[in-house]
């Protein structure tokens, strides 16, 4: 069966929904809605696939380890979690093994959120961690043929040099933040974007939503965090995302259903659903 709507980056995995997680997961399914639930660490990751095990189909997990969580000094902001610092991981505990061993999991989709986080970071050695343990991550990807589900944030320019050496590799650049200019090496490259609820709040992306070629762009919801319009500052839900698509929808050019449909068949092809 084809979904009307696919989340393609939800954290129900998260220990914010831990008791009310499968009755979230049921609603959504409930509705035709899919989600990709992201790991951003060992704990959260496994919780990821876990959840989605439970499911013959709609329920799919990408596992990796997020850079916030690469380095000592680095430091969870708003955009994380209070709740990954309860499940009392250490921050430098990347474990390539572990996340290779996970992968072998039918229901895992992709590798991530991974990537670059410049944000917080005081020193070179910190980002030449964050470097070292994304590049690890491409590899993981590239061995079991999967796409990179990809965090960035103030390192663009970094980012972009390390996927040079990574072609072929397919990239969704999740949470898009960047400028056109930015947008568009991606889009060269073949890469895809996707866009939370932050797009229903502020007209910053647009320019982008609209010139971007209707193939290579999905929806997210990101959540718990960015509730879109009218839901802001409440806890998001995966359900949220058919606002998410439907702030694309009236952005494009094309008429409604075939933006919808759009939405639907890249996150099919890009992440190959089982
Ligand atoms: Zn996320």
């Amino acid at each position: 069966m084809i979904p009307e709507f696919i989340d393609i980056h939800a954290h129900v995995n998260f220990a914010v929904f831990n008791n009310e997680a499968e009755e979230i997961i049921k609603k959504t399914l409930d509705e035709n809605v899919w989600l990709i639930n992201v790991g951003s660490q060992k704990a959260t990751s496994w919780r990821a696939v876990f959840l989605a095990e439970k499911y013959p189909q709609g329920v799919y997990a990408s596992i990796g380890h997020h850079p916030i969580h690469s380095c000592s000094s680095s430091t969870d902001d708003e955009d994380e979690d209070e709740v990954n610092k309860s499940q009392e991981e250490n921050p430098n505990d990347f474990d390539i093994d572990y996340y290779r061993h996970l992968a072998k999991s039918k229901k895992v989709v992709s590798i991530g959120e991974c990537g670059l986080d410049y944000f917080h970071l005081k020193n070179d050695e910190d980002k030449k961690e964050q470097r070292k343990i994304f590049i690890e991550q491409l590899e993981l990807a590239q061995e079991n043929k999967l796409p990179i589900m990809l965090h960035i944030r103030e390192a663009f320019d970094d980012a972009l040099a390390i996927l040079k050496d990574f072609k072929g590799l397919k990239v969704n650049v999740h949470f898009f933040s960047g400028d056109w200019l930015i947008a568009r090496t991606f889009l060269d490259l073949g890469h895809t974007l996707s866009f939370t609820g932050v797009i229903t709040f502020t007209s910053q992306y647009d320019e982008i939503i609209k010139n971007c070629p209707l193939d290579r762009i999905m929806s997210e919801t990101d959540c718990p965090y960015v509730s879109p319009e009218p839901y802001r500052n409440k806890r998001n839900e995966p359900l949220n995302v058919r606002l998410v698509a439907e702030r694309i929808a009236y952005l494009r050019p094309e008429p409604k259903k075939e933006v919808l449909k759009a939405l639907v068949d890249n996150a099919i092809r890009t992440f190959n659903f089982v």
